[in-house]
C-alpha cells in the first residue's frame, strides 16, 4: 500500500499554527475546543463526500503575511497600494489553473462553490432568466433552484433527472425540457451522482437551443485536474470548481471560463458579489493547483476512484444498493432500505460507531425529505491519509454491520483503531 508522500500528503497534528502557545494564552477555551476537534478527527473515518485535509503546505500559505492584505481587484489593477508581491501571487494561482484545466480563464477569488455559482449567474444571465438544472430531488445542490437560495428566488429554474431503472442522467429528457422551455443555461453537475456526465452531450443540447452551458464540478474537481475524470472545460462556458473537497486547498472556489465570457466573470466576482479576495486562500490555492498538476496526486485521485469502487461493492454484497450499480468517482451514493432502515437512522448508526457519512434523499426517493432512504460517502479524506482498497473493503463490512443491526461496541472499537492507525500516517 502507497503512503501519501510528505509533500503532497496531508497535516499531521504536529506543528499546526493552532496547537500554539499563542492560541492557549490568548484564548484557552478555543484552543481546548480545536485540540478536542483533532482529536474527534482522529479517532472517527471520516466519509463525507465534501471533506478532505488541506495539505501542509497549503496551511502553511493559508497562515502566512498575505492573510492580512486587502487586494480588491485583479493583479494590475487594484483598489489598494502595495499590491505587488500580492499580485504575484494571484498570478501563480491564475496560470496554474489555466494550465491545469487547460482553461483561457481562471478567475480564483470566490470564497466558496456556491460564490462562485452566483458569479457565474450574475456574468450570463438577468433575473427571471430560465434555467435549467439537475434538480435537487435527484442530486442538485442548492444553487441550482433551491427557494431557500437567492438562485431559486432570482431565476426561473426547471429540474431534469436521472432514469427510475439505471439511476443515469436522462439526457432525452435534457433534451425535451431545453426545447420545451428554451432556458438561458444549463446547468451539468451534482453532488452526489457517481458517474462522469456526458459532458459532449450536454454542450450539444446547449447549442440547439442557443443556451449557456455551466458546469458545476465542485465534487470532481481533483479528478478532473488530476486527468482521472473528463474534463467539462472544453464544452462548457463557464465551469465552477471547488479547491476544498478533492483538490485539498483551501476552502473556496474557482471559475474557468472562456476568453470571451473572461471579463464579464471577473466583473460578477469583483465588484458585484464580492470585496476583497482573501488573499491568503488565493494563496493556498496556488499552492494546492502546483501540488495537483504532479505524479504523486494523480496517484491519489486514482486511489479515491479505486476505493470507492471497492466500498461500492462491499456495501452491494451486503445488501446495500449503489446507484448507478457503482461509481466512476471518490463518490458512493447508497440506497439503505433494503436493510430496513432509513438514511438518517444510517447516518446517526454509523456516527455512533465513529463512521462519518451523510444521509441523502435519493431519486424518487419514497421516504420524506427528512429521514431519506439514502446514504452518500466519499473517499477523498481516508484516501489522503493512506487507506487503499483493503481498508475501504473492511470499511463497507463495518458499515454494513453496523446498519444491520450489529452490535455497535465491537464495531467501535475496530473504526477506533484503524482510524487511529492512519491519523498520524503521511
Ligand atoms: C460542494 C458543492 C457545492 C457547495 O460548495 P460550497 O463551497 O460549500 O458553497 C455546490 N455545488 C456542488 C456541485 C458541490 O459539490
Amino acid at each position: 500500500m502507497t503512503v501519501t508522500d510528505a509533500e503532497t500528503g496531508p497535516t499531521t497534528t504536529t506543528g499546526r499554527p493552532w496547537a500554539s502557545e499563542a492560541l492557549h494564552r490568548a484564548d484557552p477555551q478555543l484552543a481546548d475546543l480545536l485540540a478536542a476537534e483533532a482529536e474527534r478527527r482522529a479517532e472517527t473515518i471520516q466519509l463525507l463526500a465534501g471533506e478532505n485535509l488541506t495539505t501542509p503546505a497549503v496551511l502553511a500559505a493559508l497562515t502566512g503575511p498575505l492573510i492580512d492584505k486587502y487586494a480588491e481587484g485583479y493583479p494590475g489593477r487594484r483598489h489598494h497600494t502595495g499590491c505587488a508581491l500580492a499580485d504575484a501571487a494571484e498570478l501563480l494561482a491564475i496560470d496554474r489553473a489555466r494550465e491545469l484545466f487547460a482553461a483561457p480563464h481562471a478567475n480564483v477569488q470566490p470564497r466558496s462553490v456556491t460564490s462562485a455559482m452566483l458569479a457565474a449567474y450574475a456574468a450570463l444571465l438577468r433575473p427571471g432568466d430560465g434555467v435549467l438544472a439537475m434538480s435537487l430531488e435527484h442530486g442538485g445542490h442548492l444553487s441550482c433552484g433551491s427557494r431557500a437560495n437567492f438562485s431559486g428566488r432570482w431565476f426561473a429554474f426547471t429540474g431534469y433527472g436521472v432514469r427510475e431503472d439505471d439511476g443515469l442522467i436522462d439526457l432525452d429528457q435534457v433534451r425535451d425540457l431545453a426545447r420545451q422551455h428554451r432556458p438561458k443555461a444549463i446547468v451539468a453537475g451534482s453532488i452526489s451522482h457517481p458517474r462522469h456526465p456526458d459532458w459532449a452531450a450536454f454542450r450539444e443540447i446547449a447549442d440547439e437551443v442557443d443556451a449557456y452551458l455551466i458546469v458545476s464540478a465542485a465534487q470532481t474537481t481533483g479528478l478532473i485536474a488530476a486527468g482521472v475524470a473528463p474534463s467539462p472545460v472544453p464544452y462548457a462556458d463557464v465551469t465552477v470548481a471547488a479547491t476544498h473537497k478533492l483538490l485539498r486547498g483551501p476552502r473556496g472556489g474557482l471559475l474557468l471560463c472562456t476568453a470571451e465570457l473572461a471579463e464579464r466573470i471577473d466583473r460578477a466576482v469583483f465588484p458585484f458579489s464580492q470585496g476583497g479576495a482573501a488573499m491568503n486562500e488565493v494563496a493556498g490555492k496556488a499552492v494546492a493547483l502546483a501540488q495537483a498538476s504532479r505524479a504523486e496526486y494523480r496517484a491519489y485521485a486514482q486511489r479515491t476512484v479505486s476505493g470507492a469502487r471497492v466500498l461500492a461493492e462491499g456495501l452491494a454484497e451486503a445488501g446495500v444498493h449503489p446507484l448507478t450499480g457503482g461509481t466512476d468517482t471518490h463518490l458512493v451514493t447508497a440506497d439503505v432500505s433494503p436493510l430496513g432502515v432509513t438514511g438518517a437512522e444510517a447516518e446517526r448508526r454509523c456516527a455512533a460507531a465513529g463512521l462519518l457519512l451523510g444521509k441523502c434523499a435519493l431519486p424518487y426517493d419514497p421516504a420524506p425529505a427528512a429521514e431519506a432512504s439514502g446514504i452518500r460517502l466519499g473517499t477523498g479524506t481516508v484516501t489522503s491519509q493512506g487507506m487503499g482498497e483493503p481498508e475501504l473493503a473492511e470499511i463497507a463490512g463495518l458499515i454494513a454491520r453496523v446498519l444491520a443491526g450489529g452490535a455497535v461496541a465491537p464495531a467501535a472499537a475496530r473504526v477506533r483503531e484503524l482510524a487511529l492507525s492512519f491519523a498520524g500516517r503521511a
